[in-house]
């Protein structure tokens, strides 16, 4: 492999910064990602790759939590406020967000590239750098605290030097700019829809590091992830007056209760380490009335996918036997889930040498558990049933703070690593 792409790479530094920074500033949460895909689209489209959006993306049958049709309507016009191209916001048109790019090069292995490009519903700190250089997000109670504008702009950056060197590519590329990652939905509407079918290798990434960490190396872990469900359970009751027929009221407020009692007293698993959290709960009209709705928001993890099972169905069990005792009904809706998937050790051996010999240094941490939930995870499993191989790294780079905190941010002289990486790993896996 020479290194005349990694140079051209990293001449393209300020245009990488520049788009991480353009997305930064319009931060978009899951299924809302309008006008993040219409610009990748826009780019894809322009450097010459057959582009897939809307239902070609992710089914109707395949989509997990979709949002309220009024959310999506102004999610949707904010997008075209802020520039996203009509003809492309069209094709979305009910929150079907998310791009594939395919490029083609003849007989080969197909390697399946990802990278994620949802933002959080989180406020971005005061006095963070965006302010200073202007890139602050212009979307109220929404920002990118998790580096996903990072790995857009390494996403589209490797789609630029793909196409740099495609004469020595053999086989397919598919980039997949997954939508709603956060709450794990996306991957598992990506692969559902057969995206991953016939993928021989499957590589995704992550920004990672604390205000210590030497930017610009890449460390490659297990790339086991906790294994989660999310859920939301709807306890429905009977109003009743709390003074005067208390009796005549089925409380969906004790029911509630009495679940999240319960869901914490879950006995631990013996093979796998396990968490629970009920995170929202919201319910009730007034002081007086016996409440009659309840809605909670929960998840639950697991070191294994057997011990998420065990998590999710002694739960749900939990939910319904918890509205039964105080004559209540409860609709549980599964919101997201990721299973947990190991790298492939060959893989991760062979693209730690690969990139050695480019000169980007890795952390070998072949053994390390990463205590989070990835739903990349998802694809990883799909490619390794068909036989396939998956890896996930991390690219490592100065953060200011922890992921998903109002002040994380990380140094962009790490996104020309992050397209190095790929580039490098497509060369080797497609030579
Ligand atoms: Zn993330």
């Amino acid at each position: 492999m020479n290194q005349s792409i990694f140079t051209a790479i990293d001449q393209k530094a300020p245009e990488l910064t520049a788009l991480r920074r353009d997305f930064h500033r319009y931060p978009e949460t899951r299924w809302t990602e309008f006008r993040t895909s219409a610009r990748i689209a826009e780019i894809l489209t322009r450097l010459g790759y057959e582009v897939l959006m809307g239902q070609q993306v992710c089914k109707p049958e395949c989509r997990m939590a979709a949002p309220e049709a009024d959310v999506l309507e102004a999610a949707r016009n904010r997008a075209m406020a802020q520039g996203a191209d009509p003809v492309f916001l069209e094709s979305m048109k009910g929150g079907f967000t998310g791009v594939i790019g395919i490029l083609r090069r003849g007989e080969g292995p197909t390697v399946a590239l990802r990278f994620d490009i949802d933002a959080l519903p989180l406020t971005e700190a005061t006095g963070h750098r965006s302010d200073r250089e202007g890139y602050r997000s212009r979307n109220e109670g929404c920002m990118h605290g998790c580096g996903h504008d990072g790995h857009i702009a390494i996403g589209l950056g490797t789609a630029w030097a793909l196409m740099q060197v495609r004469e020595q590519l053999h086989g397919t590329v598919k980039l997949i700019f997954q939508p709603a990652e956060e709450g794990a939905q996306g991957a598992r509407a990506v692969v559902d829809s057969g995206h991953l079918d016939g993928v021989e290798y499957v590589l995704g990434a992550h920004m990672m590091g604390g205000p210590e960490t030497a930017t610009g190396q890449i460390r490659i872990q297990s790339g086991k992830t906790l294994a989660t469900s999310k859920f939301d359970a709807v306890f429905h009751g009977t109003p009743s007056h709390a003074g005067q027929a208390p009796e005549q009221g089925n409380n969906a407020l004790l029911a509630a209760a009495a679940a999240i009692q319960g869901l914490y007293a879950i006995p631990r698993h013996g093979t796998a380490g396990t968490q629970i959290n009920v995170g929202t709960i919201r319910g009730g009209s007034g002081r007086n009335v016996v409440c009659s709705e309840v809605r909670l928001e929960a998840e639950v993890r697991g070191e294994t996918d057997a011990a998420n099972t065990y998590m999710k169905q002694y739960a749900f069990r939990i939910l319904r036997s918890a509205a039964e005792m105080h004559g209540c009904t409860v609709d549980i809706t599964l919101a997201g889930e990721a299973v947990s998937v190991e790298n492939t050790p060959a893989l991760s051996e062979q693209l730690a040498r690969v990139w050695e010999s480019m000169g980007l240094p890795v952390q070998r941490r072949f053994d390390e558990l990463w205590t989070a939930s990835e739903d990349f995870a998802c694809m990883a499993q799909r490619v390794q049933q068909q036989g396939g191989q998956s890896c996930y790294f991390r690219v490592l780079s100065a953060c200011t703070a922890g992921l998903h905190q109002a002040g994380f941010d990380f140094d962009e002289s790490a996104l020309p690593t992050g397209v190095k990486a790929f580039v490098s790993a497509a060369l080797e896996l497609m030579k």
